[in-house]
């Protein structure tokens, strides 16, 4: 058993560490070598339903709470996760296999939603409108909607979670969260943090489980759920919005993308390189916004594809735990397969592999850093989400070509582009129909600004100060008879 404090191998239900009501458990693995890092609970429905109605009757006196006292203790949750940045990392790189490099940054980024929302807290303001007649007076209040569910992913095991709880609790909601079953520890170790900060009992409740259907059911059947917050594939996040429609749920998805990265030919071509490298190659290519396609302009096309070969053969790979190591394992040979078949489908199809295209010879699940040229519109890698480290270049001629390629996708999460004429820049970044766009900059992500979707890319935007629209309701109260 692993000597951190923080790894917890129970699940938290109403300020309590339990276990599954029939015993069952399932291993958490280390992705590195498939050792198996400890056995947590496997909760079913019965576990999930309490789970619910203790956060109905935890949300009752928590919405009571004032403002500043949710937080406070939002604030000392943010505060203790800081204190202990560092064995969250080593949790999160141990179960997940990003480099700890980035699980430090994880952990930063995801304890800062909590002091971002600690703060917007206290800004959930009402409106007072003009009324039509003298004898009245109208007021919009807001509410916290209630009980929020949370099914959460394992690419950001720590982040997805704070982005979607903290915006709920400061509103005055409680969540129940069923983390993804690759990465249940790192929910754990938040939950840990959450009781020594004070968060009352039922406000937060992690569920861990590998029977995500059984669970997923009670979160999104059960009447007193008021909210479900999605982060995962568009196939399940179609699903479970299906699932909601009983119930009329409010709903929040984030789903896949397939990013596009557009460079121009009067881009600074250095900094593209070190923009699609950021964009691509986080977490070994397993982010939602990831570059999955590269389309570049023909003019700096060979230019652009040989220094970023160059600097994607430098990149170091290896287990999360090792210093210098950059790119870590994929998640499992399911992900590893997927990454094969888009190489061999394209290479078939008459792509140019500049480098890498195989298992790497760690072997396991890490896989080389691969860029392939000449990629075409009819190849699987230009209309899947590949989710691994594997940079497909396209061409194109014509600014009005590269927004046709760009928008010729359902999805709309995030897309990037260099350039530097600043007719070009407006025009592109208003034709590209993402949420979110990174201009000359392949890192976007951030609490402060709207991260979201359009088209099957999702619903709703988390961070930022709309993030907390989507756990409060709006109340209009028609005062007559003055
Ligand atoms: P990924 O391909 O990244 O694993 P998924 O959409 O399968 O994406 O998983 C994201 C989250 O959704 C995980 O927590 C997973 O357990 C959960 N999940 C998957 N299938 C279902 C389902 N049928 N009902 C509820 N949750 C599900």
């Amino acid at each position: 058993m692993n000597s951190n404090a923080l790894l917890k191998n129970r699940a938290y239900i109403n300020g309590e560490w339990i276990s599954a009501d029939n015993g069952r458990t399932f291993a958490v693995t280390n992705p590195a070598d498939n050792s198996e890092i400890t056995q947590v609970p496997s909760l079913g429905a019965a576990e999930t339903r309490r789970a619910i109605e203790q956060a109905e009757i935890a949300f009752r006196s928590w919405r009571k709470y004032t403002a500043q006292e949710r937080s406070n203790l939002l604030r000392r949750w943010y505060e203790l996760i800081m204190a202990n940045q560092e064995e969250l990392a080593q949790l999160l790189s141990l179960e997940q296999g990003k480099p700890l490099a980035e699980s430090r940054g994880e952990i930063v980024y995801g304890a800062s939603f909590i002091e971002w929302f600690a703060e917007e807290a206290k800004r959930v303001y009402g409106d007072v409108i003009p009324a039509p007649a003298p004898d009245r007076r109208f007021v919009v209040i807001k509410q916290p909607i209630g009980v929020v569910a949370a099914i959460t992913p394992w690419n950001f095991p720590n982040a997805m979670i704070t982005r979607k709880c903290a915006p709920a609790m400061a509103a005055g909601c409680t969540v129940v969260i069923k983390p993804a079953p690759d990465t249940p520890l790192s929910a754990l170790a938040l939950a840990a943090l959450a009781d020594e900060a004070g968060i009352p009992p039922g406000v937060f409740n992690v569920l861990p489980t590998d029977d995500a259907v059984t669970v997923g059911g009670e979160l999104t059947g059960n009447p007193l759920v008021r909210k479900l917050s999605f982060t995962g594939s568009t196939a399940v996040g179609k699903l479970l919005m299906g699932q909601c429609a009983s119930t009329v749920k409010k709903i929040s998805l984030e789903l896949g993308g397939n990013a596009p990265f557009l460079v121009f030919d009067d881009a600074d071509i250095d900094a593209a390189v070190a923009g699609a490298l950021a964009s691509k190659y986080r977490n070994s290519g397993q982010t939602c916004v990831c570059t999955n396609r590269f389309l570049v302009q023909e003019k700096v096309y060979d230019e652009f594809a040989e220094k970023l070969a160059k600097a994607v053969a430098a990149l170091q790979v290896g287990p999360a735990l090792t210093s210098d190591s950059q790119q870590g394992p994929l998640i499992n040979q399911a992900a590893v397969d997927k990454v094969q078949q888009h190489v061999d489908d394209a290479v078939a199809k008459g792509a140019r592999l500049m480098t890498g295209g195989q298992l790497h010879e760690l072997g396991g699940t890490f896989y080389q850093p691969t860029i392939l040229a000449d990629v075409t519109a009819d190849m699987r890698i230009a209309c899947e989400e590949t989710f691994g480290p594997v940079a497909p270049l396209f061409r194109f001629k014509t600014e009005q070509e590269a927004i046709d390629l760009a928008n010729d996708t359902p999805f709309g999460l995030a897309a990037y582009f260099y350039a530097r004429d600043i007719g070009r820049v407006w025009r592109v970044a208003e034709a590209l129909e993402t949420g979110m766009v990174g201009i000359n900059e392949g890192i976007i992500s951030t609490a402060v600004a709207p991260f979201g979707g359009v088209k099957e890319s999702g619903i709703g935007r988390e961070g930022s100060r709309y993030g907390l629209d989507e756990f409060i309701e709006m109340k209009y109260l028609c005062m007559g008879g003055l």
